[in-house]
């Protein structure tokens, strides 16, 4: 068989695994094995990059063995970095990761741009050229804006920065770049002096840290999902360049799946993409918090566990905060005790609760929590009035009422859980930590709501132990 009717096979079949593996990610049943199937689809991909060195001439072959060379050791890299990584990464870090890994993809896209356009000769017509640029470009916007991204969901830079006339000068910038690209794609033919193709690239660059430094509050998940989509956007058009077939399949899936994703995490954030993106967005967390009235009533673990061991039904809205206490095998411990006793229980889940799409699905699959008592924000968002109890562990934006009530809010407009119409509502939380858009929640002061301060985990146990000796298996 030939080098190349072996590459043609292998990208067929890494396309079709790319395809398959991403089928099986819709369900959490499947969803692990669909990400191994996709890995192995990458795999296939990788190593038949390697064939291309067996299928030229003997004379390229020299030039060739150092770039094959090159390509392996930076693939020993990136293979020994991403298994280091992945395998310390902590649960709560991981969007921090995926921003980290989406940005390399555009970076790679972005790469390959580059060269393309740099190289002195072998330019075919305008359109690869368009193409090419424009891959260029949203590559290096997904490659600086992810970065900053990640720096933000990491904590390195807090808040939202914005300037007077910030959107001007986000579309001069943008406008520059692109006059830049045509002029390099249409009138130089792609042998643009090389200061004006690192023009094009710089401004790019600059372009997706402006883009990005002005977003945050409850807003952060949209935009990470949008590099997602820019990403396999910019490898599809770099693997049309290449007239690599699988990096143009890959680069489809990544494009069309992250778009969809996209506007249904808009959706659920009751926001379009171009609101999240060019809105002149409210001044950040304290900056707008109006007095709230009220205190915040303490209550013990134990009382209020013995409150939902009485209760007839209790909705659970969790958070970040459990993730972080990694709580969440000992909440499902206390909902089987609840459950045992007779009381309706049922996990409240808000789209972007946590700091990934899905984080809390991922938690409480990996306690067994059954998949019929999680239920999605509009189909549970109904019952709250009629459940005794509504505990919130570890959540604040997600249950915030100010995102009902103050429109000068940085999440007005965002659908919350409607915790605060239970009759008793409690908080389990550490202390007086904000959640991640900065802003004070008038529910912890609200005269039907008591909070329970502590570790999540801690105060799972507290619970545990409370309804265990009422009942009797106390030990
Ligand atoms: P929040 O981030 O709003 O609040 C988390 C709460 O958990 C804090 O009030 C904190 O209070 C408490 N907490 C932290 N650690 C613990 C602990 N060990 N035990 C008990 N409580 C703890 O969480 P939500 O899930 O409600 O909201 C998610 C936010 O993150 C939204 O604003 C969303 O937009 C944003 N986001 C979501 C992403 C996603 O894709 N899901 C991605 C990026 C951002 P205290 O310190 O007092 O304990």
């Amino acid at each position: 068989m030939s080098p190349q009717l072996l590459i043609d096979i292998s990208a067929l079949l890494a396309s079709f695994l790319f395809i398959y593996g991403l089928k099986r990610m819709s369900s959490p049943v499947t969803a692990r094995s669909g990400i191994v199937v996709a890995g192995v689809g990458m795999l296939v991909a990788v190593l038949a990059a390697f064939l291309y060195y067996f299928g030229v001439s003997e004379a390229a072959k020299p030039h060739l063995t150092t770039n094959t060379i090159l390509a392996a050791i930076a693939l020993g890299v990136g293979v020994g970095w991403a298994w280091w990584s992945g395998k310390k990464v902590a649960m709560t870090s991981m969007p921090q990761m995926v921003a980290l890994y989406n940005g390399m993809g555009g970076g790679a896209a972005a790469a390959i741009g580059a060269v393309e356009l740099l190289k002195t000769s072998g330019h075919h017509g305008a359109l690869p050229l368009v193409v090419t640029i424009i891959g260029s470009l949203i590559g290096a916007i997904s490659l600086s804006g992810s970065l900053i991204a990640w720096a933000k969901l990491d904590g390195r830079i807090n808040g939202t920065w914005r300037v007077k006339g910030q959107q001007l000068i986000n579309g001069t910038v943008f406008l520059a770049t692109l006059v830049l690209g045509l002029y390099i794609a249409l009138v130089a033919e792609g042998h643009a002096h090389p200061a004006v193709t690192g023009a094009f690239f710089a401004l790019a660059l600059i372009f997706g840290v402006l883009m990005t430094m002005p977003i945050g509050g409850a807003d952060m998940p949209v935009v990470i999902s949008l590099y997602n989509a820019f990403t396999g956007l910019a490898v599809g058009f770099e693997g049309y360049v290449l007239q690599n077939p699988a990096l143009m399949i890959a680069g489809m899936v990544v494009g069309s799946a992250g778009t969809l994703l996209t506007l249904l995490m808009a959706k659920a954030m009751n926001r379009s993409v171009a609101n999240v993106i060019f809105s002149n967005f409210g001044p950040a967390g304290d900056e707008v918090q109006g007095e709230i009235k009220g205190s915040q009533k303490p209550a013990e673990a134990g009382d209020a566990a013995i409150n939902m061991r009485y209760a007839s039904k209790v909705i659970i809205a969790p958070g970040y905060g459990l993730a972080v206490a990694q709580a969440q095998h000992k909440l499902f411990e206390f909902v089987k005790l609840l459950t045992d006793a007779g009381v309706e229980v049922k996990f409240a889940i808000h789209p972007v609760a946590g700091r990934m799409p899905g984080h809390m699905n991922v938690l409480l699959a990996e306690a067994g929590v059954p998949y019929d008592m999680i239920f999605d924000m509009e189909d549970v968002n109904g019952e709250f009035k009629e459940a005794d109890v509504a505990i919130v562990i570890g959540a604040n934006d997600t249950v915030n009422p100010a995102a009902r009530t103050n429109k000068s809010s940085p999440i007005y407009g965002m659908p919350i859980l409607n915790v605060d119409q239970a009759k008793q509502v409690y908080v389990v939380k550490r202390g007086q930590g904000k959640g991640y858009s900065g802003v004070e929640n008038e529910l912890f002061f609200a005269d039907n709501t008591n909070l329970v301060y502590g570790d999540a985990q801690k105060v799972m146990v507290q619970m545990i132990q409370a309804v265990k000796s009422l009942d009797g298996g106390g030990h």
